[in-house]
């Protein structure tokens, strides 16, 4: 047996390897949910097999699948006019699948990041795409504004959140056409009003669960309207039509979204998630904006609250921090070469000490 003295150096011995996770994706999960996934490898839902070796056929997989869909409408708040996937791929991939099914003739998009002109790239293969805004002369530091969309495209495109060069979209336009997002890495972080977007996509990894899923989550009325043919994969209707069990669909993924959506909505739901990232983003934007060694790089009013650029006055100290960091258990916080300096991603499961940490340390760093 342990006395207390070795209980609480063992404590403190662990403390001290804490890993402070901010990396862009894939992304940081709750402890519980990694630990519920352990279990269910080992053995899922009282089989005695393991989770990645069941048919996903059988009732206890069949019941994951239908729990995943209808907590994303629970959590969205949307009815049945709606239609939940899982999908393979990634966010690349809906690029062009959206696309193939929604445009006929053309399309508008904002032009707000890489990830974004990507989208463009993908669907100028399927019809005309028109960049009604764009923030590219700026190198995507803010979210342009005040465009209007006219009401003969087939539909509307945006991302809602910039991963890269961390900008957000506070506000939604207007829009008489349908309105597609992007909400890879800011998905389940906010309250929104869900009903104003036709078409929903985010790959699992940045925000939702691990690498290996795409949520699409889809009103019905959009399809049907294009005249192309449409590979059956590549369908919508195809993967609405069995549940979104087509094919064999990402077991894990599904299952450990599932018990990283379960945590929202144990949390508090949206609500409760708003009020964290809100806390968080707060308190490291504050030091950013305090501390006379950094700078933030994009417009205060367009700051992702999920992902938060920064840089070093004296660039020449970027390696200095970044060894500084590494020491204290920071991981992840180097920029992405387009933007440079830093990134800190603060998803849902990150908690408030984890920024603590990084604040202490801005504060503390020193030439
Ligand atoms: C990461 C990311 C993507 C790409 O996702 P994949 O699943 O890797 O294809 C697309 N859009 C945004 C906003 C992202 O952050």
């Amino acid at each position: 047996m342990r006395n207390l003295r070795e209980i609480n150096s063992f404590a403190e011995g662990l403390e001290m390897t804490k890993v402070h996770n901010f990396s862009a994706g894939p992304a940081i999960l709750p402890k519980e949910v990694i630990d519920q996934c352990i279990s269910a490898l080992q053995n899922f839902s009282g089989t005695n097999l393991s989770l990645i070796e069941v048919s996903h056929r059988g009732a206890e997989f069949v019941a994951i699948m239908d729990e995943a869909r209808q907590i994303v409408k629970d959590i969205m708040q949307l009815g049945d006019d709606y239609e939940v996937l899982y999908l393979q791929g990634g966010a690349s991939t809906q690029f062009l699948m959206l696309a193939m099914n929604l445009l006929k003739t053309k399309a508008a998009y904002t032009n707000t990041g890489t990830w974004a002109s990507k989208a463009i790239k993908e669907a100028r293969a399927f019809g005309e795409v028109d960049v009604i805004a764009s923030s590219e002369d700026k190198n995507f530091s803010y979210i342009p504004k005040g465009f209007s969309i006219a009401d003969d495209y087939d539909y509307f495109h945006c991302t809602s959140n910039n991963t890269i060069s961390g900008t957000q979209m506070k506000d939604f336009p207007t829009c008489g056409v349908p309105m597609v997002c992007d909400m890879s890495s800011d998905i389940f972080s906010r309250e929104l009003d869900f009903t104003q977007f036709d078409l929903i996509y985010a790959g699992a990894q940045k925000n939702m669960g691990p690498a290996g899923t795409t949520l699409v989550v889809i009103k019905k009325d959009i399809l049907g309207k294009v005249d192309r043919q449409i590979p059956t994969m590549l369908n919508y209707q195809t993967h609405i039509s069995k549940g979104s069990m087509f094919n064999t669909p990402p077991v894990f993924a599904v299952y450990a979204s599932l018990m990283n959506l379960r945590w929202i909505q144990s949390k508090g739901g949206l609500s409760a998630m708003e009020q964290r990232n809100t806390e968080k983003a707060q308190l490291l934007y504050s030091e950013i904006d305090s501390n006379p060694l950094f700078k933030g790089t994009t417009a205060v009013e367009d700051r992702s609250f999920m992902n938060v650029t920064f840089l070093l006055e004296d660039e020449n100290l970027n390696d200095s921090f970044l060894k500084t960091a590494s020491n204290a258990g920071i991981s992840g916080i180097k920029g992405h070469r387009s933007v440079g300096g830093f990134r800190a991603s603060m998803y849902n499961a990150m908690g408030l000490e984890s920024v603590q940490a990084l604040v202490e340390l801005m504060k503390n760093f020193k030439r």
